[in-house]
């Protein structure tokens, strides 16, 4: 029998022509796919188009509610089922390795002896940028980009959103994934290190033909994001690189698409 194996695959942030050749030539090998919650229908139909055996599917999303404990459950699952001789695939949203816990995966299943393949996706924080049109190390405004997670882990410390704001103040583009629950705490952080009319966004569901995005000030994107209802999944950029969104207002009605 030959070594057991298992991929963790990046599906990209929703858009199925943004999957990559490798994530569907490696999705399409599979016996076992394991799909996250942020992996549309679309995605899975693409992928799995005209293949002959198609794999047993099970959605392992954290609002499944499947356990009490559903990531040490998707970890045992994965390892379960490539001990058992089975091609698994896990996919996730994005990319395995930016937020999500890919690291923990891959560690787990190493540890269990079991081959680790990892494809790259392109992430959401890329993918919300270039949704609105905007590139996030323009280098008339930015030398860099820092992706944060506005979520601390259970137990653990919330980001220090005032720090964040002076590396933002040396021209850092800051992409802030899981922070839309945070704003207010977020935007009250990053107001004490940067003025209130720098260029804020927020953009829900990037790339999918539900996106919805609002650009406003670091001031003002709490209220905005309120007023116009948006939520989870969605990422926030702040920084000068939103300056031409930010005089117009918002973005555009048709914001930019990506292209394969
Ligand atoms: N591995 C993923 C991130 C997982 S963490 C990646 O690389 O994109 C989950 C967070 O990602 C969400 O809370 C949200 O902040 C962001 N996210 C994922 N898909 C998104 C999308 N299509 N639009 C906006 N944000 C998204």
């Amino acid at each position: 029998m030959s070594r057991p194996w298992c991929a963790l695959v990046g599906a990209g942030p929703g858009d199925p022509e943004l999957l990559t050749l490798k994530a569907v030539k490696t999705i399409r090998r599979a016996t076992v796919l394991l799909v996250d919650d942020l992996v549309g229908p679309d995605v899975l139909a693409t992928a799995l188009a005209g293949v002959d055996a198609p794999p047993r599917i099970v959605h392992v999303g954290k609002r499944g509610g499947c356990a009490s404990t559903p990531q040490a459950f998707i970890e045992r699952l994965m390892v379960a089922e490539a001990l058992a001789g089975e091609r698994v695939v896990r996919l996730k949203g994005g990319d395995p390795f930016v937020f999500g816990r890919g690291g923990e995966e891959a560690e787990v299943l190493r540890a269990a002896g079991i081959e680790v393949e990892v494809v790259n996706g392109i992430t959401a924080g890329l993918a919300a940028g270039t949704s609105l049109g905007v590139p996030l190390t323009h280098r008339d405004h930015a030398r860099g980009v820092i992706l944060v997670t506005g979520h601390a882990r259970e137990g653990g410390q919330p980001p220090d959103w005032a720090a964040l704001g002076h590396a933002a103040a040396q021209g850092l583009t800051l992409v802030v994934y899981m922070g839309i629950a945070q704003l207010p705490a977020l935007s009250a952080g990053l107001l004490q290190a940067l003025p209130g009319d720098t260029p804020a966004a927020a953009v829900q569901h990037a790339t999918l033909p539900q996106q919805r995005q609002v650009v406003a000030t670091l001031g003002t994107l709490p209220a905005a994001v309120t007023a116009a209802g948006l939520g989870s999944p969605a990422v926030l950029i702040v920084g000068d690189v939103l300056l031409g969104l930010a005089r117009a207002g918002e973005a555009p009605a048709d914001p930019v698409r990506l292209t394969a």
